[in-house]
């Protein structure tokens, strides 16, 4: 399930994207300040951010500014009506959409699907070095060669990539991609990274595309 993460102050607004956004799928989590932003976002993962500007504690251009610097997770802006230069600048911050309040929820629902649809690019491929996934098709190629992947591999694969550059500790991964509720066995994860590294990389004792950030955990090159 996808998880969109709101920054959002004015509590009926937030409430009524929260409600509205759980019901067509997706998984929200809701955050009222600014500088409680990127803690959220590097706790929740979340698809999408969801970022008004005039925030308590930080403003949302502080946040966009601060999240670009570790991630590309795509950031629809909430701006004022009159926010004319706002919006400009917010794009400049690396934003990808921005929709001006009052806005028309149907819109705003039609923007984030878009969104959502294009952030791994066009073609709805991942790329990293020869490595290409395609997410619609759950297919991964390496130099044109399929790699037969099972699902969980394809998924551990699949967040890394949307993460690059991001490290993931063993719990995380387990609540991220195995979806665990509760603590697991950590050593599922080092047994699921051995064998895709066995099936992606050309050496996995030197591994180029999983990587190891020792006492951490694992990590896909950044861009
Ligand atoms: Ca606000």
């Amino acid at each position: 399930m996808d998880r969109i993460l709101i920054v959002e102050d004015e509590r009926p607004i937030a409430e009524i994207l929260e409600f509205n956004l759980r019901k067509e799928g997706y998984d929200v989590a809701v955050v009222y300040r600014g500088d409680e932003a990127l803690e959220a976002y590097r706790r929740l993962n979340p698809r999408l951010i969801v970022l008004d500007l005039m925030l308590p504690g930080m403003s949302g251009w502080d946040v966009c500014r601060q999240i670009r610097r570790e991630s590309n997770v795509p950031i629809l802006i909430l701006t004022a009506r009159d926010g004319a230069e706002s919006k400009v600048e917010g794009l400049e911050l690396g934003a990808d959409d921005y929709v001006t309040k009052p806005f028309d929820m149907r819109e705003l629902l039609a923007r984030i699907r878009a969104i959502l649809r294009r952030f791994p690019g066009q073609d709805g491929l991942l790329r990293l070095g020869d490595l290409e996934m395609d997410l619609e098709n759950f297919t991964v190629r390496k130099r044109g060669q399929e790699i037969p992947l099972t699902l969980r591999e394809f998924e551990l694969l699949r967040h890394l990539l949307l993460h690059r550059g991001q490290v993931f500790t063993r719990e995380e991964l387990l609540r991220d991609v195995w979806d665990y509720q509760f603590p697991g066995d950590v050593r599922t994860v080092d047994v699921a990274i051995r064998r895709l590294r066995e099936k992606i990389e050309d050496d996995s004792a030197n591994p180029r595309y999983v990587l190891t950030k020792r006492g951490f955990g694992y990590y896909a090159p950044g861009p």
